[in-house]
């Protein structure tokens, strides 16, 4: 590999903060992490998935298996909702990546908000009807859809600190 391939790009770089972001999602089974970013590569927002505010992880439920009311599904916001929602600044304009392919829910958030482009790694959903609704919906808005050639892979290690 030359020098210049071991350089992450701009997209490579911020899917990297999307994972990063990830590992702070408490869910067992699948830690998503989102990324929002101005067209100066300034980053806007970040997020991940987990149970709304006050909701807490020893009360609701992460299991995918059950009753409505015994599994995540209806409790818990997605990576990308989080992101929006967190943000203090207006995300119009702004790129997003994340690394699943948005479902249809975050796909109505994301073009309301009016995010004009999503980046992503993964589409393990494709072809799955709230995926195809996603893509029908985002496709309509004009969304741009970039999945990366390459995906990146966070090696992140706790060491505890020798001056302490
Ligand atoms: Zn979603």
């Amino acid at each position: 590999m030359t020098k210049k391939e071991n350089i992450l790009s701009w997209d490579e770089y911020f899917m990297g903060l999307a994972h990063l972001s990830a590992l702070r999602s408490k869910d067992p089974n699948t830690k998503v992490g989102a990324a929002i970013v101005d067209d100066n590569h300034r980053v806007v927002s970040v997020g991940y998935n987990g149970f709304p505010k006050g909701c807490s992880d020893e009360v609701f439920p992460w299991g995918r298996d059950g009753d409505t009311l015994d599994s995540k599904y209806a409790f818990v916001v997605h990576a990308e909702l989080n992101a929006i929602l967190n943000s203090k600044w207006p995300v119009v304009g702004c790129t997003i990546y994340v690394s699943l392919f948005p479902c249809n829910e975050c796909a109505k958030a994301i073009i309301q908000s009016g995010i004009h482009r999503i980046v992503y790694e993964s589409d393990k959903y494709n072809g799955v009807d709230t995926n195809i609704a996603s893509k029908r919906m985002l496709k309509a808005a004009g969304v741009e859809l970039v999945q990366l050639k390459d995906t990146i892979h966070l090696s992140v290690e706790k060491i505890p600190n020798p001056e302490l």
